[in-house]
């Protein structure tokens, strides 16, 4: 232990050995405050403080796995495995579940993501036959969210004149009564959505005293990771669990506040002094991430925000290279430059795919850095976006499972019940739902009484509904006595979803059919990996509470070789050696959406901010000079934020300097045998090339061509029933990338090969779908 406190910096050690009482780190990116709190976390274990009662809250699952195994390092796993860690979300929905009773919610109650509370709410606007055109689903779900995080209950709603009014002055008069019919929809139905999580927390702590002294006294110890960013329903818990004991540690960095459009509020953290007594406030100067370059930008960055706290950060390492500017014609130029760029580094520095990370304001940026990726052949993981688990025919099977695990999800059931087809049509869903509403049932409980019940179904459509109910009684028979994989397989098949699937013959279709292996191939996984968990046997219900609360930066694949792309949010709290930020244009980023006022604009630079501080030795800024926006060709402006950084600390990159094009000593010896002479006839003798010269088309451009490493008998598409594989053939996979053939078994379509992915490990795939490129 003493080894680890004597590499900490002088600041860093004292909040470190200050055990007790309130206090607060602010400091600035890079400086070692997420350090600070892991071995400050690994002191309190060894002084004597019991594992069971420290509570860290991070932001991210993955965050806080990788604390836990820090703190393993330091003390032993046997130990850290019993700290209180995760997100918000994750950490209260299981004490939600121990006490759901209490609020009168069954302890397995569903979590609905966005998508299931969009369909309850889409719903319910229909069901009220209101304009979505005025209602957009979206907008509701975001004020209900917005009243759900700052505790406006709906009776609350009901009573507050002031939030009626601005409801009613935008056209939305109704805005109550939606938020009310969908309080008690995700009531019925045993779910809660993530903002409920929260609410939820503070309505058990402050209606429960004996609940609140309970959670008090088991979280002496409170720790908070990124406490910039916590929304008012976050501070109360923290508030309200500290308050017996005051030992509250919370970090954060006010320049790197960044989701106040969710509901954050940065003065959680600028009135922290006010709300405890006696705190002790450290600050951390000294980054240890980045070169002085970067360092240095980034402070002439935040120095043009108004309203910020004042802080030093400066760094011992070296100068570093300049932050690199590049402009482009096209946004597909742009992802050529930075896959080339990132090949090239590669080659020339023997770097991994991993050291670099591609930042992004917008999810939709990412399809042309894939793009171009894919055809320079580099692996990369795209974080966030539509998650895997959101994906349609993953969603089906979920929703499945969901029933298994609580038939009263209403979202699960509405969407599977009719899915395959079963002849269960739309009247009689509404007749379902008019019943549920009038016995305040679920829908599911409607249909196991259909007897009982008259909704003027006929005798075929009645017994359509009770052979569902009794599937899904069936299948949570099986889950009694089985694991996850056996069950969800299971379902797959006997649902019909599978055979739905097969009916369509289409890349497409068969992709979905993989998707459907791939997440069988995971909960194989999931299971290998509850085996190390006391008391866990690799259950559904298990499986389905990870899914729940999974982000998409929380899936611990091994990407140590894949480059990474990402929206600048999700990258919070990361590092990397390398990095793009991407898409420096006016509109783009900041924001055409956050310029309207000074705090949008600052968020927006914060924003900025946290994407260079990411970098640990080389940034890069792109722009491109015209851009597919909504469909259209767009002319774009380089981003204001370029021209922010003190220009010493930049070095603008011209196209012809840029290493997008052919290199013939760099890319000769991979992709010896094409058509060179082609290349060299595109290539810029030198200078800038003129705009016509950008390659509009891309089948016309080399770096293309070039990259077609396959055998001449090697298929692209779907590999259906390819004989020619054989043991020991080196493949490469869409997904999984580079692997050898280690076995093949079964004939025709059913033939399987076990294939050793330099990442990912051995996987089993039908060769039927998996689409193979031999090499
Ligand atoms: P952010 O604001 O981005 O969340 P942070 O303040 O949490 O950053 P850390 O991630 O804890 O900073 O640290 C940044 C990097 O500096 C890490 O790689 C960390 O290991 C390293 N580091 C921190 N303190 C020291 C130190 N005293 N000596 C050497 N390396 C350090
Ligand atoms: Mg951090």
């Amino acid at each position: 232990m003493q080894q680890y406190i004597s590499q900490l910096n002088e600041a860093q050690r004292e909040p470190v050995l200050q055990k007790e009482g309130p206090m607060i780190i602010i400091a600035g990116a890079g400086s070692g405050k997420t350090r600070v709190l892991t071995i400050r976390i690994a002191y309190l274990m060894q002084q004597g403080i019991d594992a069971f009662n420290i509570l860290s809250l991070t932001f991210t699952n993955k965050a806080a796995r990788e604390m836990k195994k820090r703190i393993s390092d330091i003390v032993g796993s046997g130990e850290a495995k019993n700290l209180w860690m995760g997100t918000f979300h994750s950490v209260f929905a299981k004490i939600l579940r121990s006490e759901a009773a209490l609020l009168g919610y069954p302890s397995n109650f569903t979590i609905y993501d966005s998508q299931d509370s969009l369909r309850a709410i889409s719903g319910i606007i229909k069901e009220m036959q209101l304009d979505r055109d005025v209602y957009k689903p979206k907008q509701v779900l975001g004020r209900i969210s917005n009243f759900k995080n700052n505790l406006i209950t709906v009776k609350a709603y009901f009573k507050d004149k002031e939030l009626q009014e601005a409801d009613a002055m935008s056209k939305k008069p109704r805005m109550g009564e939606i938020y009310e019919k969908y309080v008690e929809k995700c009531f019925k139905s045993g779910a809660m959505d993530f903002d409920d999580l929260l609410l939820k927390t503070n309505e058990l702590l402050t209606r429960y005293p004996e609940v609140l002294s309970k959670y008090q006294n088991r979280f002496r110890y409170i720790m908070v990771d990124e406490y910039q960013d916590t929304n008012h329903s976050q501070y109360l818990i923290v508030r309200a669990l500290s308050d017996k004991f005051q030992n509250i540690c919370v970090v954060g960095d006010d320049a790197q506040s960044i989701y106040a459009f969710r509901g954050a509020n940065i003065n959680n953290i600028l009135n922290f002094q006010k709300d405890y007594e006696g705190v002790k406030t450290f600050k951390l100067e000294q980054n240890y991430r980045s070169t002085r370059n970067i360092v240095e930008a980034a402070n002439t960055i935040i120095d043009k925000n108004k309203i910020k706290l004042d802080k030093i950060v400066w760094t011992a390492n070296e100068f570093g290279p300049k932050i690199k500017v590049h402009r482009s014609m096209t946004d597909a130029e742009e992802g050529r430059f930075v896959a080339s760029t990132i090949f090239e580094q590669k080659m020339q520095n023997q770097l991994t795919n991993g050291q670099f990370a591609i930042l992004y304001r917008t999810n939709a940026q990412s399809r042309a850095m894939e793009d171009a990726l894919r055809k320079r052949d580099i692996p990369y993981r795209i974080y966030g976006g539509l998650s895997f688990y959101q994906r349609k025919e993953i969603k089906d099977v979920l929703c499945y499972l969901r029933l298994v695990i609580n038939p009263k999800d209403e979202e699960a059931l509405m969407r599977v019940i009719n899915y395959p087809t079963r002849g269960i049509g739309d009247t009689t869903l509404e007749k379902l739902v008019v019943a549920a509403n009038h016995y305040k049932r679920s829908i599911f409980e409607i249909m196991q009484n259909i007897d009982k019940i008259d909704l003027k179904l006929n005798a075929g459509t009645k017994q359509k509904l009770k052979d569902f109910v009794l599937m899904i009684l069936s299948f949570q028979a099986i889950d009694q006595n089985h694991d996850a994989f056996y069950v969800t397989e299971h379902v797959a098949k006997k649902t019909g979803l599978i055979q739905e699937l097969k009916k369509d013959a289409t890349p497409e279709g068969m992709a979905k059919i993989q998707n459907i292996e791939e997440l069988l191939n995971g909960l194989k996984d999931f299971i290998e990996g509850q085996k190390e968990i006391d008391g866990a046997r690799g259950a559904l219900a298990e499986f389905m509470e990870d899914v729940a609360l999974a982000t998409d930066l929380d899936k611990d694949t091994n990407d140590e070789n894949r480059v990474a792309l990402m929206t600048i949010h999700l990258a919070k709290g990361l590092e990397f050696p390398h990095v793009f930020v991407v898409g420096m244009e006016e509109d783009l980023f900041p924001s055409a959406m956050s310029m309207s006022t000074r705090s949008e604009l600052e968020e927006e630079r914060r924003l900025f901010y946290v994407a260079l501080t990411r970098a640990e030795h080389q940034a890069y800024l792109t722009y491109s000079q015209s851009r597919y926006r909504w469909g259209k060709l767009t002319d774009s402006e380089p981003s204001r934020f370029i021209e922010e950084i003190d220009g010493q600390f930049l070095e603008y990159l011209t196209p012809a300097e840029s290493n997008y094009r052919y290199n013939p000593l760099i890319d000769k010896d991979i992709f010896g045998d094409v058509d060179k002479s082609k290349m060299r006839l595109s290539k810029p003798s030198s200078g800038i090339p003129p705009k016509k010269m950008a390659p509009k088309d891309p089948k016309l451009e080399p770096s293309v061509r070039k990259l077609k490493p396959l055998a001449a008998n090697a298929p692209s598409g779907p590999n259906l029933f390819d004989n020619n594989l054989a043991m020991g053939n080196i493949v490469l996979h869409e997904r999984f990338g580079k692997g050898q053939i280690i076995s093949i078994e079964g004939v025709g379509a059913d033939k399987k090969a076990e294939i050793k992915f330099e990442v990912g490990g051995i996987k089993k795939l039908l060769l039927r779908f998996a689409k193979l490129d031999v090499i």
